[in-house]
Parts: C-alpha cells; sequence; structure tokens
C-alpha cells in the first residue's frame, strides 16, 4: 500500500487521536497510525483520572494550572467519557500537618478550585474514609474512562475527514537528505507492507517516541515510567479521594466504572515494552489503601496492571521528580532534521492542549494559519451517554416496558451488562475478531467475575458472526486463540492478587475454564500471532 497525506500522525493514544482530531478539523489531510488498537498503549493503562490540578499545585503549577483549565473544558466537549465524581484531598493521620496549609495557598495562586469542608460532611458523603482526617478540600476530580474517549476520539478524527488506521506498525522513518518524508511499515493483520508520505509528521508515540525518534536519527530521552495500579471489586468510594501531602506512591483511589482503583508506584524503567509488577508493588499498595479506608486489605482485590508514563527527560531526574508538564520539540531547529515534530511528555487530562500547540506548530511548520477549535467543538453525536451500568440496565428494561418494540436482548457479560446486540454493533464497526478489543470497547469480562462466565459465550458469538453466522462449521482456530490470549491476559492481571477471595475467584474461574469446558485442549494455529501481543503486565 502506498499513499500519500499532508500531516501524518504517529500514535493513537490521546495525544495522536487529539492531534489527528485537531488537524483534520483544520482542514489537513489527516492520518494517525497506531500499531495495536485503540487504547493499546498508556492511554488504555491510566488511573482514570481527570485531574482538577491539586496534585500539582505545588511542585509544578504550570501543569496545574493546565489541568484546571482542561478538566473544565473537557467536561463541556466530551460529557460522556467522564462521571463528575468530584475529589477530595484529605489529611489522615500519617500525612505532614504542615502541607495543609501550603497547599490551599498554592491552589488559589495556581487558579486551582479547592474548598475546605467540615471532616464531618466528607465522612457523611464518603463513610468508608478513614475516621480520624484532620482537614479536608474539596476539588474538581473527575472519572474519564478512556476507553469510551479514545472511541469518541477516533471518531471524531473521522466525522472531520480524517483516518485512522489501526494495528498498523511504522517500523522505518524515511528521509529525502536530511528531510523526513514519510513512514514504511506493515500492517500486522494483513503483513501488508505500507509507505506513507507527507508534508509533516507528527510523532506522538508516548512512552515510544525516544524509539520513532530514533528511526530519524533524532535522540530524545523519554524515561518510561511504570506505574502499578489495583482494581479493587467495588466503589469502596463515589469521590475520588487523595492524600493531602507531597505526591507518592498510593496516595489516590478512584472510583472507575463499576470498580475502585488504588495507584500508582512510579519506577523507571529501561523499556516501554518489558516490565513486571512486583509483589512489593502490590503490598504497599494495599498497605497506603489502609491510610485512606480501614480495612482496605479485607476488600476483595479484583487485578493488577500497570502502564508506563512517558516522561520527557532532559536532565535524568529520578521519574517522581520528573516534570508532568509536555514539551514540544521541532526537530528541524533542535537536530537539523525538518519534517518531524514530537509531542512528549505530559498527561491525558491535557491531550487536547497538547495537539492544540502541535497543530499550531504545524500550521507554522506549512506556512498557513488555521484556528484551533477543538475547545468549542463537541466530541460526540449528541445525546451520547456516560457508559454507566444505570444507563446500561435502564436499556435493557426499556423493551420490557413495551415488549412489542423489539425482542429481549441476551445479557452476555452480567457484571457490566453487556448484551449481544451490542457485541455485534462493536464487531461490525471494528471488523476486528479479538476479544480483547471487545473489552476495551464495552468493557467486557472487566467486571467483579473477571470474564468467569462471559469470555467463552462472546468467543462463541465472535465466531458465528465471522463464520457467516452459521454454528455448525468446524471449530475456528482463530476465535479459539483469540480466546486462550484473552484469558491469558486475565489471569495475568489476577495472579499478582492471588491471595483470599480473588484467588477463590480465580480457582473457580480455572476450574470452569479448565475442567468444565477443556480450553486448553482447543485446536490453536500458531501462525495466528500475526496480532501484536500484549504487554507484559
Ligand atoms: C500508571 C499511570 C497512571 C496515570 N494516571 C493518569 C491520570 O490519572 N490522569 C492523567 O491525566 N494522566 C495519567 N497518566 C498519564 C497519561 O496516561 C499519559 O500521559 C497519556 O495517556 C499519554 O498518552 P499518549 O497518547 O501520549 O501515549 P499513548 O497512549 O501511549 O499512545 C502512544 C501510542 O503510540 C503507539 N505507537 C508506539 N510506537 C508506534 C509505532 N512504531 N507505530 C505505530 N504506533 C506506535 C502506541 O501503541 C501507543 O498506543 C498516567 C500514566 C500512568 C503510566
Amino acid at each position: 500500500m502506498k499513499l500519500s497525506t499532508e500531516i501524518l500522525i504517529l500514535g493513537g493514544g490521546a495525544t495522536g487521536l487529539g492531534a489527528g482530531w485537531d488537524a483534520a478539523l483544520r482542514g489537513f489531510k489527516t492520518l494517525v497510525l497506531e500499531k495495536g488498537d485503540l487504547a493499546h498503549g498508556t492511554s488504555g493503562r491510566y488511573h482514570g483520572l481527570l485531574h482538577s490540578g491539586g496534585r500539582y499545585v505545588i511542585r509544578d503549577p504550570q501543569s496545574a494550572s493546565e489541568c484546571a483549565h482542561e478538566n473544565a473544558l473537557l467536561r463541556k466537549i466530551m460529557p460522556s467519557a467522564i462521571e463528575d465524581t468530584g475529589g477530595y484531598f484529605a489529611a489522615t493521620p500519617a500525612d505532614p500537618a504542615d502541607y495543609a496549609d501550603q497547599f490551599a495557598a498554592a491552589c488559589k495562586t495556581c487558579h486551582v478550585p479547592a474548598n475546605e469542608i467540615p471532616v464531618t460532611q466528607a465522612l457523611k458523603r464518603e463513610p468508608l474514609l478513614n475516621p480520624n482526617l484532620s482537614r479536608v478540600f474539596e476539588v474538581q476530580d473527575a472519572a474519564c474512562d478512556s476507553f469510551d474517549a479514545l472511541h469518541l476520539l477516533a471518531g471524531a478524527v473521522k466525522s472531520a475527514g480524517g483516518e485512522v488506521f489501526l494495528r498498523h506498525r511504522v517500523t522505518e522513518i524515511l528521509k529525502s537528505g536530511d528531510r523526513v518524508v514519510g513512514v514504511a511499515g506493515e500492517a500486522l493483520k494483513t503483513g501488508e507492507p505500507f509507505t506513507i508520505y507527507a508534508d509533516l509528521i507528527l510523532n506522538c508515540s508516548g512512552a515510544w517516541a525516544g524509539k520513532v525518534a530514533e528511526m530519524a536519527g533524532c535522540s530524545v530521552k523519554v524515561t518510561p515510567g511504570k506505574g502499578v495500579m489495583i482494581a479493587m471489586n467495588s466503589r469502596l468510594v463515589n469521590t475520588v479521594i487523595n492524600r493531602l501531602k507531597p505526591p507518592s506512591d498510593g496516595d489516590i483511589l478512584v472510583p472507575v466504572g463499576t470498580v475502585s482503583v488504588i495507584g500508582t508506584t512510579d519506577t523507571a524503567v529501561p523499556d516501554p515494552d518489558k516490565y513486571a509488577i512486583e509483589d512489593w508493588e502490590v503490598d504497599l499498595l494495599m498497605e497506603e489503601g489502609e491510610q485512606l479506608v480501614p480495612g482496605f486489605k479485607e476488600h476483595r482485590a479484583l487485578r493488577a496492571w500497570a502502564g508506563v508514563r512517558p516522561l520527557y527527560d532532559p536532565g535524568g531526574a529520578d521519574s517522581r521528580l520528573m516534570s508532568r508538564a509536555h514539551a514540544l520539540l521541532d526537530h528541524e531547529t533542535r537536530d537539523g532534521v525538518p519534517g518531524l515534530l514530537s509531542m512528549v511528555g505530559g498527561k491525558f487530562t491535557t491531550f487536547r492542549h497538547m495537539a492544540q500547540l502541535l497543530v499550531d506548530a504545524a500550521c507554522a511548520k506549512l506556512n498557513v494559519e488555521r484556528k484551533c477549535v477543538t475547545a468549542d467543538t463537541l466530541i460526540e453525536p449528541p445525546g451520547a451517554k456516560l457508559h454507566t451500568l444505570p444507563n446500561r440496565l435502564a436499556a435493557l428494561e426499556r423493551p420490557l416496558d413495551d415488549p412489542t418494540t423489539r425482542p429481549p436482548d441476551p445479557v452476555i457479560c452480567e457484571c457490566e451488562l453487556v448484551t449481544r446486540s451490542q457485541i455485534e454493533s462493536s464487531l461490525r464497526e471494528s471488523g476486528s475478531p479479538i476479544l480483547n478489543d471487545l473489552r476495551r470497547d464495552l468493557r467486557l469480562g472487566m467486571g467483579p467475575c473477571q470474564a468467569g462466565f462471559c469470555a467463552y459465550r462472546a468467543a462463541g458469538i465472535i465466531r458465528e458472526y465471522f463464520n457467516d453466522h452459521s454454528t455448525t462449521g468446524p471449530p475456528d482456530p482463530l476465535t479459539n486463540f483469540q480466546l486462550l490470549q484473552f484469558l491469558q491476559e486475565r489471569w495475568k492481571g489476577e495472579r499478582p492478587v492471588m491471595w483470599g477471595h480473588s484467588l477463590r475467584s480465580l480457582e473457580l474461574d480455572l476450574h470452569i475454564y479448565h475442567n468444565i469446558l477443556g480450553v486448553q485442549n482447543l485446536p490453536t494455529e500458531r501462525e495466528m500471532e500475526v496480532y501484536p501481543t500484549e504487554k507484559t503486565s
């Protein structure tokens, strides 16, 4: 395949899709290339917090103000991916007493709205919180579902006239003299090579940005900062809870969908594709959770996972101390390599602003003046709703009220209320037979039973769908392989938290899949590993 475009974006995370949306809205012929599926990178493995800015007010005031501004803006333009949980900064007995006053003053300076409330009021709203809190500030934190956000953004790129190619891995940057003129790579689904020429290339590959820049002969030091998170079985809190102390490990608890997530750790790793979850990280997060919610360790931990922060490191600092701010790199002035810009660092919360700066710089490079309109453009279709269990339940119950409208839709994943028709419409839209893609699109298998009862049903639906809806054909090795990969991925996340209730639940899943269904004996074919395998976690 050979193509050409005006703006080519490498990386389909929040930053790349944000830039694709912005560039397409400004009228550029735009193409986004992503080596995996949507939310394959860090954007799909983050803590889920739309920052109020409070976390950064003392150490990184510029990031704090930027978060506060973007938080307010994203609520307006992307409401169906955001749950307005609100947030608390709460001082536990283990936190430094003098931090609260510094925090309050810094919030004022950075224009981060923060309002001190009586501890009793906070405890009334969040009864599981530590009763010995000394001070509590209310802030404008929210939870943002990145799977939903990225699906919306990809749709917005396309609606604005741009294109998004998933499973297209860039392996080479093409140059004419010193100038970057295009890329070459491989379509992972078909194995077909591609070459794409562009007037300008934007490197938005997050923690991989150093590797991508290296293909153009530029040195960009991005330190992958690994962060581990643990999903607890239920919403222990309905408000984002931050510890009132300088940022450190395990100091934030975020209610996300049906679970709550404690995180994170932060350790620099040499390679964004090679990292493991260590026992000490799980122990530390569970211990810190105890400070916020006494008895935390008695609750069921569902699974642990990790992501890698794309920390830009011009100086070699410790990864917790490195700025979360973004940096825009013009490789023409920096390295003598025209045709390539990189956006590195930053946060999910600030993706829109980062994209704006990047596309502003692209306009300057291409000598055109086109105004950014993303701050005033709704990303989603009108009427789109936040992906919550009550919304899904209401949709399921509607036909029951009036049975003439349509037959009831069978529920395939009970924990997340995913129905057969939702699965079929996702398969129709993505064209992907991969169970993990269904998980990212619909949250299938992400609830309390961790796919104990839905993965094999969904695999059957996938097989039917991609075999002309036949149920009698021979066993499909591709579906089998995908089922095994999906289960492997689920179990990989459960393994680090295998004790007590989690261990019992995992044993149940193992008995169902191994002893009742015999998944280990299903026929598969090795060469089907053409799809990118999931990262180690
Ligand atoms: C543990 C953790 C918790 C976090 N919590 C929060 C939080 O609560 N709130 C917040 O605002 N931020 C948070 N962040 C930060 C935030 O997640 C990231 O800054 C943001 O998601 C980065 O987005 P991105 O698009 O730059 O990178 P990514 O999402 O990683 O996207 C880069 C993409 O480039 C693709 N790519 C790489 N190489 C190639 C190639 N050769 N060809 C094609 N594609 C390629 C990758 O597959 C990837 O999908 C957290 C980060 C971590 C690690």
